[in-house]
């Protein structure tokens, strides 16, 4: 069976910048990579790469920044006030508030967000709300694991079960 729509498909990768070499992530040896094809959002470029392989197939390919998570852009910083980030007692948890830290936001429309805390003053927070791979060439390494049809209930739920898959 090859990648296509309506298959669960099983893999390894390691991902680094293309263009620095720098290493992101990679995939651990017991848990690899499993979706539902065509279905579950995966990076649309990423998914063309790896049609019509099948289980054994090794891939290899970048995908520009435009094609991935885009620019960075600046009106994705935001200077937030830092009585939001108070804990009951009115006082700020320095071992979860640093630079650096990454945190689960909600925003007015209520959509979640993860924000990136690039600097903290005595009465403000500026975080960044551009994903973290935003401005960065990717390039893929790996190799097929698996690929097995969807069942009729992966397909209508829009992601896979199983070992690997979503879990409920
Ligand atoms: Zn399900």
């Amino acid at each position: 069976m090859t990648v296509d729509t309506n298959t669960v498909v099983s893999l390894q990768y390691k991902l680094t910048n293309h263009k620095t070499g720098e290493h992101i992530e990679e995939t651990s040896k017991d848990q690899p990579m499993e979706f539902l094809y065509g279905i579950e959002r995966i990076i649309p470029t990423f998914e063309v790469n790896i049609h019509g392989l099948k289980a054994g197939d090794t891939f290899e390919f970048s995908i520009p920044t435009l094609e991935a998570y885009g620019e960075k852009n600046d009106e994705h910083v935001a200077i937030i006030p830092l009585s939001v980030f108070f804990d009951e007692s009115g006082k700020i948890d320095e071992t979860q508030i640093n630079v650096g830290a990454v945190l689960p936001m909600t925003d007015n429309d209520g959509n979640h967000l993860r924000g990136t805390i690039l600097e903290m003053t005595d009465d403000t927070i500026t975080m960044d709300f551009n994903h973290p791979l935003a401005g960065t060439d990717l390039f893929f390494q790996g190799s097929i694991l698996e690929v097995r049809q969807a069942t009729d209930e992966e397909i209508a739920h829009g992601h896979s079960h199983g070992a690997h898959g979503h879990h409920h």
